[in-house]
């Protein structure tokens, strides 16, 4: 499943003629305290809904939520998967579960539009990559995206053992080592094909390398450079250990560093809005932008909230209070700015990253954009 592509598609939905239900629930069962409180807050969420909803066509999806839950508590399915979005609307016949890698916090929410936020934050976090495990006589290929482990792809040369006995025990030994050398050259390069093809052929990103540092470093040089650039770190591995395990190890990694680049990917965005046009800091000026479609990457923080209200004739949005829209006159609504400026970025193409902690960002107001062209 393309998740991305999913995203998108539930962005185009603005004003539904039923309430959407958009439920986020953390499926990671580390005990069974965890399985209680996803039932309790379900049954609560599910109660207030019904008494908010009477009458809008909002039963036939609580009840559908209810059931899907029901079962995902009961791991019936989707076992694999640590956290799972549902989205639910009568009115357009919409009915979506999407199962991640990633927990979610529980969240549940009834409103016109599809609560995006959490998905595109965590999409954004959990970019896709291929994991890569080589030792000398064997490959494993893993593809790693958003729903968890992909089909894996087993390569194995056979390298002859060691079946001399006797005399010239040296020379053999020599000429074993000679061999296998060469063996594994070949294998190298068979495995360096196979993962050229793999990954142009899929548009791979992110290369996560798996073994010894030693064998890792010989297989790389035959690499051509187009691949190598993409490969962006490696975790051990062994030949025993189970997909799982490697997988675990190289999404630590990935999430680790992805944290890492965030700091510095919001600086480089200050620094850019305060010497050029490329790009925007501040509520005021990203609202432009994002009216205007511009903004390539939106980085707001964490818990950011803002009143605000979104134009009915031409879609501008603006901060506080106004009956009349700023820019044609047409009538307005009121809408938290948080969620409109993030549902109007992804539904443009842009991409969307929560930050946690930043000093800067938090000063120009927490929010601040890169433009796909300057304004
Ligand atoms: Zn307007």
């Amino acid at each position: 499943m393309d998740f991305n592509r999913r995203l998108a598609e539930l962005a185009k939905i603005k004003r539904a003629a039923t309430p959407v239900v958009s439920v986020y629930l953390n499926t990671r069962w580390a005990d069974e305290q965890q399985r209680d409180r996803v039932r309790v807050f379900l049954k609560n969420e599910l109660r207030k809904a019904r008494q908010a909803g009477a009458g809008r066509g909002v039963e036939s999806d609580l009840a559908w939520i209810q059931a899907e839950a029901e079962s995902l508590i009961e791991q019936a399915r989707f076992t694999e998967a640590h956290g799972v979005a549902l989205f639910a609307c009568e009115g357009l016949g919409l009915r979506q579960i999407l199962p991640l890698r990633i927990p979610f916090e529980d969240t549940f929410v009834v409103a016109e539009a599809p609560f995006l936020r959490p998905l595109a934050m965590l999409l954004e976090k959990i970019p896709s990559a291929l994991i890569v495990f080589v030792d000398g006589e064997s490959a494993r290929l893993i593809p790693l995206n958003a729903e968890g482990a992909g089909e894996e792809v087993t390569l194995a040369s056979e390298v002859p053992g060691h079946h001399r006995r006797g005399g010239w025990a040296q020379l053999a030994q020599s000429r074993y080592q000679r061999h296998i050398q060469a063996h594994r050259g070949r294998h190298f390069e068979a495995v360096a094909k196979a993962l050229i093809n793999l990954t142009e052929g899929n548009g791979v990103q992110r290369i996560v390398m798996a073994g010894e540092p030693r064998t890792l470093t010989a297989f790389r040089k035959r690499l051509p450079q187009r691949i190598a650039d993409r490969i962006v770190g490696s975790v051990s591995g062994a030949r025993h250990e189970s997909a799982s395990v490697l997988l675990g190890r190289a999404a630590e990694f990935l999430l680790h560093r992805e944290g890492q680049g965030e700091g510095e990917a919001v600086d480089a965005v200050l620094t850019e809005a305060a010497k050029s046009r490329g790009a925007v800091a501040g509520l005021q000026e990203t609202l432009e932008a994002v009216t205007r479609g511009a903004v390539h990457r939106l980085y707001l923080l964490k818990g950011f909230g803002e009143p605000g209200w979104v134009c009915a004739e031409c879609g501008a949005l603006g901060q506080g209070e106004s009956p009349a829209c700023r820019l044609c006159g047409g009538t307005t609504r009121a809408m938290e700015l948080g969620e409109a400026i993030v549902d109007r970025v992804i539904a443009t193409g842009g991409k969307v990253q929560t930050i946690g902690v930043h000093q800067g960002l938090a000063r120009v107001g927490g929010v601040a954009a890169l433009l796909r062209y300057p304004l």
